[in-house]
């Protein structure tokens, strides 16, 4: 990899439970030309420079959780925004864990075949396709329903059900992370309708003031900073 190589970083978490398979490390790229109508994570959408890390420095970063992480996921923004850095990315997590990658993307899977073919040898998971909740919201891993998930390797396949791409959220399935981080609480995950909604009214009701500020990427991985933390 080259030295000099970096990206824009929206944001590191870990744990993970939402996105993906098992205990994940998830990681946020920052900027996002997709735009999609009705987008949650508006935030990620500038190419903020201020936000350039080097790709070594972010493995770096996450590199003592994923030891015990069952595997990354990339999302965004538009992690295909940034494709050199997105590869190189890549090629050092893949260096560094037996875990599945999985990164999603709102372009669809034949724009990324045509022109983005290298990278997707580097992928267990793709979920693609931009986010279109008039197509509905009731499918496993996606924020909407016209969203695709690929299976591109067998350890994919060994660990997804071969049904992903059909399979509808059990309510018991469907989970949000929630990430504590000093004076503010972000979620990462897929909500229902309503689920943001929701949540704020309790911590109303709890009296706290929240001011979501919604980010993520692919349509549905959502995070919620507050003005206040959880606990009064
Ligand atoms: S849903 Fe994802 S791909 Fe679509 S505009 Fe938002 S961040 Fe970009």
């Amino acid at each position: 990899m080259k030295e000099a190589v970096s990206l824009l970083l929206a944001k590191v978490h870990y744990p993970v439970h939402s996105l993906g398979y098992g205990k994940r490390v998830g990681i946020w790229l920052q900027g996002c030309s997709v735009r999609c109508e009705g987008c949650l994570n508006r935030e990620t959408w500038e190419f903020d420079e201020a936000a350039r890390i080097p790709v070594q420095s972010l493995v770096e970063r996450v590199e003592g959780w994923l030891a015990e992480a069952d595997g990354v996921t990339v999302s965004g923004g538009e992690p295909f925004d940034q494709p050199e850095a997105l590869g190189a990315l890549l090629v050092l997590l893949r260096e560094r864990t037996a875990g599945d990658l999985l990164v999603y993307s709102g372009r669809s899977a034949e724009y990324l075949r045509e022109n983005h073919a290298g990278l997707l040898g580097l992928i267990d998971v793709l979920i693609t396709d931009p986010y279109r909740p008039g197509s509905g919201q009731t499918l496993t891993l996606r924020g909407s329903d016209n969203q695709r998930v690929w299976l591109l390797s067998e350890e994919a396949k060994r660990r997804y059900p071969a049904t992903v791409n059909g399979d509808a959220w059990e309510e018991s399935e469907r989970r949000m992370d929630l990430l504590v981080e000093g004076e503010t609480v972000w979620m990462a995950g897929i909500p229902r309708p309503g689920d943001l909604e929701k949540l704020e009214k309790l911590l109303a009701e709890r009296g706290m003031g929240v001011s979501f500020s919604l980010r993520g990427g692919g349509g549905a991985r959502v995070e919620a900073g507050k003005e206040r933390p959880l606990s009064p």
